[in-house]
């Protein structure tokens, strides 16, 4: 199949990645997490940030978010997030599920951001017993409609919620993208923001299939590998979920890749932005490019085989670029559409 931006969960696996597989797939090594890959991968990640944190290999962000959030929560809990939040609208209520009923309360924010003043809101409104006691919020890096939080910006969430006594969790789907944005290190939008929890993604950036689950709060990990297994997601065979992170971070490739998709989506937007009836709808900060179509254009770029999201409003489109998305493929989609729109 051809390469397309749909999503970026639709490209293969990094060469890198696959080579550490391979390496990985010769001999015996011990089972559920005590091999020397698993150990090497956790490493490497308490490397990148520079703390003592607690890592853990699960096979999917659902489950990922899911079991953290669940950690953090009793069943008479809620957890504020963003209406657009994967957690609320992606995760067929697996929060919700794992955590034996915590709520889920919805914060609207531009740019599929929230805000230090909507999470006060949204605390102080109800305080009374009839009601679900706030006790994490969940944020999502890069955002679910491409953006990214700033340091600042996590800080100020960080003061917030300290002060309201919040968990603080990170979707980190994307996060490699908004490290790749920023520029800035993985602990600066972490830990030093005060995040609690890492849903750190593998697969979007270039992994076959797993994502890691990073506690820099290590009281919050505990009994955490029980529950893994309750989930099904411990794996028997670990190596394989946690020797594609050793290819990828061994030599920075996570970053590299991130850093490509980001300036592929930057392609994007400036090869359609002056288009007439085009119009971008978020700031382009990650590695999407959301976009309103003429209804003319979506519909020559389906005819001529092309596979994206338009799920955002009316004629809202999502255009994800991947760690394997190349220029011309840019090109062409951005040429198919100016021939369609008749410049
Ligand atoms: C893709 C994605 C996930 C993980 O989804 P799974 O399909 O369960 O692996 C989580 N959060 C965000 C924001 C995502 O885009």
């Amino acid at each position: 199949m051809n390469r397309h931006f749909a999503s970026d969960n639709y490209a293969g696996s990094t060469p890198e990645a696959w080579a550490a597989l391979e390496e990985a797939r010769h001999g015996h090594a011990k089972a559920y997490g005590d091999d020397e890959w698993t150990d090497k991968a956790a490493k490497l990640i308490r490397d990148l940030f520079e703390t003592d944190c607690e890592v853990f290999f699960v096979f999917n962000g659902t489950s990922a978010n899911s079991l953290a959030l669940a950690t953090c929560c009793q069943s008479y809990h809620s957890i504020l997030c963003h209406e657009l939040a994967h957690v609320e609208t992606d995760e067929c209520g697996a929060p919700e599920f794992f955590s034996n009923g915590t709520k889920l309360l919805l914060l609207k924010g531009e740019n599929g951001q929230i805000a230090p003043e909507g999470i006060e809101h949204t605390v102080k409104k109800r305080t009374d017993l009839h009601f679900p006691k706030p006790r994490a919020v969940s944020l999502t890096q890069s955002t679910e409609v491409g953006t990214v939080y700033s340091p600042d910006a996590l800080k100020a969430i960080w003061a917030k919620t300290k002060s309201l006594g919040l968990r603080l969790h990170m979707d980190g789907a994307r996060f490699a993208n908004a490290v790749a944005s920023l520029g800035c290190t993985p602990k600066e939008i972490t830990w030093q923001a005060g995040v609690d929890i890492l849903c750190f993604g593998g697969t979007k950036q270039g992994i076959a299939v797993g994502e890691a689950v990073v506690f820099f709060n290590r009281e919050l990990a505990r009994e955490f590998e029980w529950r893994c297994k309750q989930a099904g997601q411990l794996a028997s065979k670990m190596r394989f979920l946690s020797a594609s992170w050793v290819g990828m971070l061994r030599d920075g490739a996570w970053l590299r890749h991130a850093q490509h998709a980001n300036a592929m989506a930057a392609r994007m937007e400036a090869a359609i932005r002056d288009l007439p009836g085009v119009k971008i709808l978020f700031p382009r900060q990650a590695n999407a490019v959301f976009v309103e179509l003429p209804p003319v254009g979506a519909e020559a770029l389906r005819a001529k085989g092309w596979l994206f999201y338009s799920f955002i409003g009316a004629g809202g489109s999502r255009l994800m670029c991947s760690w394997d998305t190349q220029p011309e493929d840019v090109d062409n989609f951005a040429a198919d559409l100016k021939a369609a729109l008749g410049k």
